[in-house]
């Protein structure tokens, strides 16, 4: 899922990819003219072959495809209407249905949830990214060959549009006060209910514009189920003109609206309590990092599962629109509910700690790997022992990927703890996050094994014998 939950901080440096930007010429097959193969509109695909019927389904078919339609925005909405003053959630709820019937049933009427306000601020915001996607300037970087032999460009100016959003943001506040950031903390809910609304009208729209003229279809999205495919996602890069929706929704309105959603949350804690607990300073600044950290490297997403190979439907446009700002938000939230939760020094200093050494294994596990892709000779790595494999790619069976085949994932993971451990120990709603991390990461380890597995065949089951763990070194 988008990852669906969205694929993280990308990898990759603004040097690597304005090397790939001067590079990407030399990448794809030699052209007769200046771009004819670059694709900046629909991509059309004139021998039908190329979009085969998909005969395998995922996530357990139109069956799972429907449940996990209607429940993804059910949990991201219960989570955060469970998450009050009172507890999050509080104990009577757990303790009696009654109670908990009598806190959620007005709380989920339609009045209380569709705000024309809110719906407007919401679609403001997205419009916002938008214009500053066309407007800011950016790398133009070459995406990955496609089946039909033609790339797309793709305009990388993610991290700009933080900038400028971040200015502009002071600004207001130095301005006009904090109120622009205080109504976002006070109608998070309906916020997030005016968000579902444009996730499935978007999905809807995606899945009927996938039949107009002839499309590139993704491999798995094509199956004939309409609700299948409306999940999964029919068209591989639905664009218009050369505005690549897929690309635009990855890494900006939502990610970006995360880092905005907790600085809100942050604000309104200010606002009320007239501090700033420690607690939220550390939440607030660590996600702040991943948030940065994945918009410099923004051209890495190019490369990933979700724009390569995915199709963009419901799965991808609720993951990156949905999930990502509005679940990963729930510690900054319940901070901002409960201004009581101080950590103190030895607090701090323990969450730091955990959470440097989650960003040190995460970062140079991948950056290693990344480097010995690019160039298994260079100075970084040429140090370190590898196999050769009868598919041709070298294995890494020293440094950190002889310590276990995915320890990138384990560092990844921890800095997940370090996000919600300034919540304390009082309420488990804070720890959806780390929880449902693990269950993905486990679930794409196995992804990946099989993936491995079919690549590599037998030589697979002999870098894992060199490498036995899994994804904790000496545990799993
Ligand atoms: P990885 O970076 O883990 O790459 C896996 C690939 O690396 C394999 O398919 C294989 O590809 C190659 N590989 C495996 N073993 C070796 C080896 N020993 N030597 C060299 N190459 C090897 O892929 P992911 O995209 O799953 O993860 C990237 C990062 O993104 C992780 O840090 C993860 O934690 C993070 N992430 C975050 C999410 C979030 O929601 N926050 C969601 C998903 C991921 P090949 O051999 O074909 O090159």
């Amino acid at each position: 899922m988008a990852t669906t939950a969205f694929d993280s901080p990308a990898r990759n440096t603004r040097a690597q990819a304005r090397k790939r930007v001067a590079s990407a010429d030399r990448a794809v097959a030699p052209l007769p003219d200046p771009q004819p193969r670059v694709a900046t509109r629909d991509v059309k695909s004139p021998v039908p072959e190329l979009n085969p019927r998909t005969h395998s389904y995922e996530f357990a078919g139109p069956i799972g495809a429907t449940i996990l339609s209607v429940t993804m925005p059910m949990i991201v909405l219960g989570l955060n209407v469970l998450c009050t003053p009172d507890g999050c959630p509080a104990a009577s709820w757990v303790s009696s249905t009654t109670a908990l019937v009598a806190h959620l049933q007005p709380r989920v009427a339609w009045s209380a949830l569709f705000d024309p306000g809110a719906l407007v601020a919401y679609l403001g915001w997205f419009a916002w990214c938008v214009a500053m996607y066309r407007l800011l300037p950016g790398d133009m970087v070459r995406g990955t060959p496609l089946r039909n032999g033609q790339t797309l460009l793709y305009k990388i100016n993610g991290f700009n549009t933080l900038v400028f959003t971040a200015v502009c943001l002071l600004l207001v506040v130095n301005f006009h006060g904090p109120d622009l950031l205080l109504y976002i903390a006070d109608n998070f809910v309906s916020i997030i209910f005016s968000a579902i609304l444009f996730t499935y009208a978007m999905s809807l729209g995606l899945y009927l514009a996938s039949f107009k003229g002839t499309k590139l279809l993704a491999l798995g999205g094509n199956s004939g189920n309409p609700i299948y495919d409306f999940f999964i996602g029919r068209e591989l890069n639905p664009r218009i003109g050369n505005f690549d929706l897929k690309q635009f929704c990855e890494l900006r309105p939502g990610l970006i609206g995360w880092l905005l959603l907790d600085v809100a949350f942050l604000t309104k804690q200010y606002v009320t309590a007239g501090y700033v607990t420690d607690a939220m300073a550390l939440v607030v600044m660590f996600q702040g990092i991943y948030v940065i950290d994945a918009l410099y490297n923004e051209s890495k997403v190019l490369t990933t599962m979700d724009i390569t190979t995915d199709g963009f439907g419901y799965m991808l446009v609720a993951g990156d629109l949905l999930w990502v700002p509005f679940t990963y938000t729930l510690q900054a939230r319940y901070l901002s509910q409960m201004p009581a939760t101080n950590l103190g020094w030895l607090g701090v200093f323990g969450v730091l700690a955990l959470n440097a050494l989650g960003y040190y294994i995460f970062r140079s596990a991948n950056s290693e790997k990344d480097a010995f892709r690019s160039d298994p000779t260079g100075p970084r790595v040429k140090h370190l022992q590898y196999m050769e494999t009868a598919a041709g790619s070298k294995l890494l069976i020293s440094g950190w990927w002889g310590r276990a085949r995915h320890i990138n994932y384990f560092g990844d993971w921890l800095m997940s703890v370090a996000w919600s451990l300034p919540c304390g120990f009082t309420h488990p709603i804070p720890y959806f996050y780390p929880v449902y991390f693990a269950v993905l990461l486990v679930h794409r380890f196995y992804r990946d094994e099989h993936k491995c597995k079919t690549k590599y065949g037998k030589d697979w089951d002999k870098y894992c014998a060199l490498v036995p763990y899994r994804i904790v070194p000496y545990v799993w």
